[in-house]
């Protein structure tokens, strides 16, 4: 904690007088790039990794980046997403998984949850994406392989339920709006995209995905995004 407070006084006494200017444009409204739906993780640094500034990312952290479908859980997922889409205007909405994901490895591995009833019962909105990649696995495949795929089909699996949204929904028809699917690699430091209309996966900036591996999983949730 006091590495905390100490990081507090540094903000203040050194960051802060330079970046004056940018805090009072930003201090009587926000008008963010997106809405970016992102795992607690604490090695998930949704700014650092978008290169982005205070005022340009509308976060919504939880574990597993999940989305609950609508009308099932009117809780803060659900007022993050409609408040995004309806009051701010978001012009786009990322959902982005990562590598070594602690709710992932959770969701593979259910039977460890006993002793953490409200992670288990958080986990259930996984339940789809985990029968998806169980089916695209084969029974031998290790674990590293097959959380690979649970947390690329976990991803596609949200972008489907973030669709059930009125909000976002309607944005969608009537064109304001487009939604992203990512996966940030924690070790190799890339991000990799959802290609929608092939449904596979391939990192930031390459052109043609077909260097990525089909044994893990990438063409799992057609349609998604
Ligand atoms: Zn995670």
């Amino acid at each position: 904690m006091d590495e905390l407070l100490a990081g507090v006084r540094r903000f203040r006494a050194d960051v802060f007088p330079d970046r004056r200017s940018q805090f009072d444009r930003l201090s009587n409204g926000q008008s963010p790039r997106a809405l970016f739906i992102t795992c607690s993780d604490s090695r998930v640094v949704s700014e650092l990794i978008t290169q982005s500034e205070p005022g340009d990312l509308f976060i919504c952290r939880n574990a597993g980046n999940i989305v609950p479908p609508h009308g099932q859980l009117a809780g803060s997922v659900a007022a993050a997403v409609e408040y995004a889409v309806m009051a701010l205007k978001v012009p786009d909405i990322i959902v982005c998984g990562h590598t070594d994901c602690g709710a992932m490895k959770a969701a593979l591995h259910p039977e460890g949850l006993e002793a953490m009833p409200a992670v288990a019962g958080w986990l259930h909105h996984a339940a789809a994406a985990r029968r998806v990649a169980a089916e695209a696995m084969p029974m031998a495949a290790d674990d590293t392989v097959r959380l690979e795929a649970l947390t690329r089909a976990n991803v596609q699996a949200q972008l489907v339920n973030l669709r059930t949204h009125p909000a976002v929904a309607a944005s969608l028809a009537a064109g304001r709006l487009r939604v992203h699917g990512w996966i940030f690699d924690i070790k190799a430091g890339e991000v990799l995209v959802l290609d929608p209309t092939r449904a596979v996966w391939a990192p930031l900036g390459q052109a043609q995905a077909d260097d990525v591996d089909p044994d893990l999983g990438a063409t799992i949730v057609a349609g998604a995004a």
